[in-house]
């Protein structure tokens, strides 16, 4: 009878807050012990020499087997997701269960519950997208999902077929507040764009690259504005997700200097990819198109700096699994315009390879701050820590053993994703997680997978920490959380 399931000896052991030559010890599904030369025997010894050994990434932003706004199905399921998530030193995902116009949040959730059941391969949650503030929804669904483990949802400024007005805004906030959730929002000015975009098509400006004129940069800049003021009233907390824009970081770097409590995620798209990418002949360019789209040379360097000193805390993929055909990117061919093309683009595989490879490679980024934006800040803000997002004793054994020197191109044929397209072909990314672990399983080694779909499990969501911080509640948000609840007796919900 061995001590132990698993060890992983001589690596470097790499936490948010510090690194350690240490081994790590593995029973079950959990870690059971850290120390430098650990005693004891295990059925199977990984040797992690030269290695870095790593919280398994968290990825809190992806679109999975989902229907878009427009109506769009990507092309990625929940088994070919987490497979590529995997492949990429990811160990767990967090897409959502998009609610659209007439549909029950409820239902929603329990489908998206049962696919997610039978074909991920490593654990998950979900958040909620809510595109309906009926008092079924907000009064009743939402609550009793959010006590059920799904403490977080998103909505959309933008986008005719999921958008919330300001007044439904407010609804959501409030509930947010009450129930102790975090509320992620797409923040763009809808009718900039809708303003924009009309005048662009009328004069035939229709390539890809007239998507990124008409998501002008103040239109991000403007709607992260109004959401933070707007999540003031209640002083609850908000996540800007997929800040792209020079502007609207530093309207939350501005914001939060007066107390809103205002988190921010990149992704790495916007890292790595300019607008220039979008300038393509043809459709080609619809491969780099997404909301917010592509900045310049200027956002980048703001955004890494950003991630740098703490003004966003994390970096997900915002996977969007659109194909370059019919069923995607060009449903009219080489006559789509840029209004009718899917939005997103692939990156669940090619997330951490990337934030390793130019932020800690760069020279941008520490080892400690690509854990805390690859896992531990994820944790922490969507209440999976601290079971998930550090290597601890007692903690899930989800660990990535990453090999700082290897080099890989990566290509559509070397990912694992179902797009068939990568807006990185050709790139050489340094440092690849050649070994991943979930829940104490060896799930990646030697680039060959060993897990069946379904043996991912679903992990109820705790209190997100911003809502667990001392914090005082000003008056004024007092009053306005009670005016809330009054106005809902009123209503007899
Ligand atoms: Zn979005």
């Amino acid at each position: 009878m061995n001590d132990f399931d698993l060890i992983i000896r001589g690596g470097t052991v790499v936490n948010a807050t510090h690194t350690c030559e240490a081994d790590v010890a593995i029973r079950g599904d959990k870690i059971a012990a850290i120390g430098t030369h650990l005693p004891g025997s295990a059925a199977r010894v990984i040797d992690a020499t030269g290695r870095l050994v790593m919280p398994g990434g968290i990825d809190t932003h992806c679109h999975v087997e989902q229907l878009s706004g427009m109506g769009k199905m990507g092309a990625d399921d929940w088994y070919s997701a987490s497979v590529s998530a995997a492949f990429g030193g990811t160990t767990m995902i967090v897409p959502f269960a998009a609610q659209h116009r007439g549909n029950s949040l409820r239902k929603v959730a329990d489908d998206y519950a049962e696919l997610a059941r039978r074909k991920s391969v490593i654990d998950y949650s979900y958040h909620l997208i809510l595109s309906e503030t009926d008092p079924q929804t907000l009064h009743t669904d939402l609550p009793e999902l959010i006590r059920s483990g799904i403490t977080s949802f998103k909505v959309y400024m933008t986008y005719d077929q999921l958008k919330i007005d300001d007044y439904q805004l407010l609804d959501v906030l409030a509930v947010a507040a009450r129930e102790r959730a975090l509320v992620m929002v797409h923040a763009e000015n809808n009718d900039v764009i809708r303003w924009v975009s009309q005048r662009l098509l009328e004069r035939g400006y229709t390539a890809p690259k007239f998507h990124g004129v008409s998501h002008v940069a103040l239109a991000e800049a403007e709607a992260t504005h109004r959401v933070i003021q707007l999540s003031r009233l209640f002083d609850v907390p908000v996540m800007i997700v997929h800040v792209s824009a020079v502007e609207a970081l530093s309207t939350i770097q501005a914001a939060r200097q007066i107390g809103a409590q205002v988190y921010g995620e990149t992704c790495p798209h916007y890292l790595v990819l300019t607008e220039d990418d979008m300038d393509l002949p043809g459709t080609e360019g619809a491969k780099y198109c997404c909301s917010p789209p592509l900045r310049d040379a200027q956002a980048q360097a703001s955004l890494w700096e950003g991630l740098a000193n703490g003004t966003l805390q994390t970096l997900s993929s915002d996977h969007a699994p659109y194909r370059y055909d019919e069923s995607g990117k060009i449903p009219y061919g080489d006559k789509t315009t840029f209004k009718q093309m899917a939005n997103g683009m692939p990156g669940l595989e090619a997330r951490l390879p990337l934030l390793f490879s130019e932020g800690v490679g760069g020279g941008r980024l520490s080892l400690q701050q690509f854990v805390a934006l690859s896992a531990t800040n994820h944790a922490k803000m969507y209440g999976i820590f601290p079971r998930k997002g550090h290597i601890a004793q007692g903690a899930d054994a989800d660990i990535a053993i990453w090999n700082p020197e290897r080099e890989v191109t990566l290509t559509v044929a070397a990912l694992h994703d179902q797009v068939g397209y990568t807006p990185y072909e050709g790139r050489t990314v340094k440092g690849w997680p050649e070994t991943v672990v979930s829940a104490g399983r060896v799930i990646v080694s030697d680039g060959r997978l060993d897990a069946a779909p379904g043996s991912g499990r679903f992990i109820a969501r705790g209190v997100p920490e911003p809502h667990t911080v001392e914090r005082e509640i000003s008056p004024r948000a007092t009053f306005f959380r009670t005016l809330a609840l009054t106005q809902e007796k009123q209503k007899n919900y």
